[in-house]
């Protein structure tokens, strides 16, 4: 399946701010954006008009990067948005948060979205009794997610989580059992639960035009 091609820093000083695609790395001194906070290019120019289009341009590039889509998967999500009941904005952000591998990366259970894609890619996400292997899959209120795996991958899981634990918590509209390596549903994610801030009108008005 494809994915977003580019070195991941690179996307982060694109971008101009930190997007967390490679896990604990990106909360050390490591972190290319920590060190250059630049945009990439030999011969980047700093300018502080930025045109509309450019912003909007650069939301939505942002916030494409961070769920580690391509454009056309990320244009899917934003049709099945736009022809759905409610406020388009806000449906789009509860759909990108609902992706079955941000729920694995939201519940702690990866360092990160790429490391969550691939625990779904490989079988280990059951919901209820069946195996998921989508990570565009989306979840539903009421699911229970089981982590599968041996003792021993369980057991570095578990340890791995408390030390993600230290960096970032887990939004409470996921119930996680850190114990038995399960996460429920509980209620639909909100704006208020995303990991970064979004401006989705910026969003709706690209691709509206
Ligand atoms: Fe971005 Fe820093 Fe993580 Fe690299 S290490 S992906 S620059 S946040």
């Amino acid at each position: 399946m494809a994915r977003q091609l580019g070195e991941n820093c690179r996307l982060c000083r694109r971008e101009g701010m930190k997007l967390f695609l490679k896990g604990t790395r990106c909360s050390t001194e490591k972190c290319a954006f920590a060190k250059r906070p630049t945009p990439p290019g030999m011969h980047t120019r700093h300018s502080n008009k930025q045109s509309y289009y450019a912003m909007q341009l650069r939301e939505k590039q942002k916030t494409k990067r961070t769920y580690g889509m391509m454009e056309a998967q990320f244009k899917r999500f934003f049709h099945v948005a736009s022809k759905a009941k409610g406020i388009t904005g806000r449906t789009l952000l509860q759909l990108l948060e609902r992706r079955l591998d941000n729920v694995v990366y939201r519940a702690l259970f990866a360092v990160s979205r790429d490391q969550a894609r691939q625990m779904v890619r490989h079988g280990s996400i059951f919901i209820g009794k069946g195996r998921v292997d989508i990570p565009s899959y989306l979840v539903n209120v009421g699911e229970i997610l089981t982590l599968k795996a041996n003792d021993t991958r369980k057991k570095a899981i578990k340890s791995s989580i408390e030390i993600i634990t230290k960096e970032r918590s887990v939004p409470s509209w996921l119930d996680v059992d850190a114990e038995n390596l399960t996460i429920k549903v509980v209620r639909l994610p909100e704006k208020e639960d995303l990991s970064m801030s979004v401006n989705e009108q910026l969003i709706v008005e690209l691709y509206s035009k």
